[in-house]
């Protein structure tokens, strides 16, 4: 059975260095790993990932065009990386710039409501929504809280009601099991047949908790992810595979396979 990671992060060589150094400054997160290109691959072989879904992110609107065109420039070299985009709210038209990357055959994007400011239910956002949904793309989002406390909390569950119900057929991807440390809200977020929910970053909440969660979601709607280079995936995996036993594989390769409609 092969393993697939819905949710890393990877950044060009010269990019890294600074990256690391904000997430240590605003988070107080140490990578445990290079999150380049090479480390990610080093870290899929050690962990037994056949497949990483590498969501990068644009904390601000000017961002968004060198992120894709870097992602254009390696993806057709790494089979055993899929990359989805990256999309701001206050990117130049960006209407246009899904349908461009849909062109370009990417298959989602990525967004992240608090470390780029902005809410997801507001009316630019309804245009990326809207984009995405005309051409069949997954929306992979952030949501609830982060690794230290963040205010405002843009990526609050209840912000992504309106956008469920907006776009009823938009496949969702909500990090983070709904929402990271909102776990107590997430039935705001339950009950949509195309929202689907992460594991990244959320093995550590204690093994009842977890299972309690995917329990409450529903196991067919459950993905994982590592949040690479932020958390360690043989770890992720060991983890998984401890606390859900056999059904790891719905979560491990069929639940990501079919949203992916993969083989
Ligand atoms: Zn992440």
């Amino acid at each position: 059975m092969s393993v697939i990671d819905f949710h890393a992060h990877c950044y060009p060589g010269d990019v890294w260095p600074k990256v690391d150094a904000a997430i240590v400054k605003n988070y107080n997160k140490k990578a445990e790993s290079p999150g380049t290109v090479e480390g990610l691959s080093k870290a899929m072989n050690v962990s037994g990932i056949s497949l990483s879904v590498v969501q990068p992110v644009a904390n601000q609107g000017k961002h968004v065009d060198s992120v894709n065109k870097w992602i254009e420039s390696i993806r057709d070299s790494h089979n055993d990386l899929l990359f989805f985009g990256a999309m701001h709210p206050e990117a130049q038209e960006p209407y246009q710039a899904v349908c461009d990357l849909a062109r370009k055959g990417f298959r989602g994007i990525k967004m992240q409501p608090n470390a780029g400011k902005y809410y997801p239910n507001s009316e630019e956002c309804f245009k990326i929504y809207q984009a995405l949904s005309e051409n069949d793309m997954i929306l992979m989002t952030h949501a609830g809280d982060e690794l230290l406390p963040y205010s405002p909390l843009y990526a609050h569950p209840k912000n992504f009601v309106s956008v469920f119900e907006s776009f009823p057929d938009l496949r969702v991807v909500l990090a983070h099991l709904g929402g990271y440390k909102t776990w107590q809200d997430l039935d705001m977020v339950l009950g949509y047949k195309n929202v689907y929910y992460d594991t990244a970053m959320s093995c550590e909440i204690g093994d009842e908790e977890f299972r309690s969660l995917v329990e409450r979601i529903g196991i067919d709607k459950v993905l994982f992810g590592t949040d690479f280079p932020w958390y360690n995936p043989k770890k992720a995996v060991d983890y998984t595979r401890k606390v859900l036993g056999e059904k790891a594989d719905k979560v491990f390769c069929v639940n990501p396979r079919g949203l992916l409609g993969l083989e």
